[in-house]
């Protein structure tokens, strides 16, 4: 198995018995599974979202229910398709509810998130939605980070990684483009700001 593949399945193996995260009596109780990510490991662009929602804990990947339908839209919008990048999310066990995911909760997959993008090394990362947003400024140091999202949506930042130079490009979360034809708008306006690093792996 290649060198990659082989670091994200270990990844995968952690999360998968991560018995001490408050999310996992929810995970085995409903016959849930973890979301680790899905793509390519080679990409270029790798795309952040909050947390598992049903239809992602049921099948065990991300964004595959309404939200995904979206996305995959708008990256069919910009010439690419799910296996040309890599889709997360910041926690990877589905909180009840849909709630926001707790910041203990933010905190204790945040090792799993980073360790995924040391190994891809993606050139972009865009976060979806505010938590993802401010998680991925402050992981960086930004100076944007504690800023809105209705700020800074659609404008590319540089930020250092150990890795090198990336740019973050903020993006609303798919979800807010389901009732909303304008947000629907902005979100595939924004989606041009990722046209210019879509190269297939
Ligand atoms: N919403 C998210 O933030 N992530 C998913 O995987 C699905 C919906």
């Amino acid at each position: 198995m290649p060198a990659k593949q082989a670091t994200m399945h270990a990844i995968a193996a952690e999360l998968e018995k991560l018995t001490e995260s408050p999310l996992y009596p929810f995970r085995v109780e409903n016959g849930y599974q973890v979301v680790v990510g899905e793509g390519s490991l080679d990409a270029d662009i790798m795309f952040i979202g909050e947390a598992p929602g049903a239809s992602e804990a049921k099948s065990g990947r991300p964004f595959v229910g309404a939200s995904g339908r979206v996305l995959a839209d708008l990256l069919a919008g910009i010439g690419l398709r799910r296996e040309d990048v890599y889709i997360t999310n910041v926690v990877k066990d589905r909180p009840p509810d849909n709630r926001d995911p707790r910041a203990e909760e933010i905190t204790l997959y945040a090792p799993f998130l980073r360790r995924q993008i040391e190994l891809i090394q993606p050139k972009v990362i865009a976060p979806l939605g505010r938590h993802a947003l401010a998680f991925v400024l402050e992981l960086f140091g930004a100076p944007a980070a504690g800023q809105k999202i209705s700020d800074l949506h659609g404008q590319p930042l540089t930020v250092q990684a150990g890795y090198g130079e990336v740019t973050v490009v903020p993006l609303y979360h798919p979800a807010v483009a389901l009732y909303n034809r304008d947000q629907r708008a902005t979100l595939e306006a924004d989606f041009q700001a990722l046209k210019a690093f879509g190269h297939k792996p």
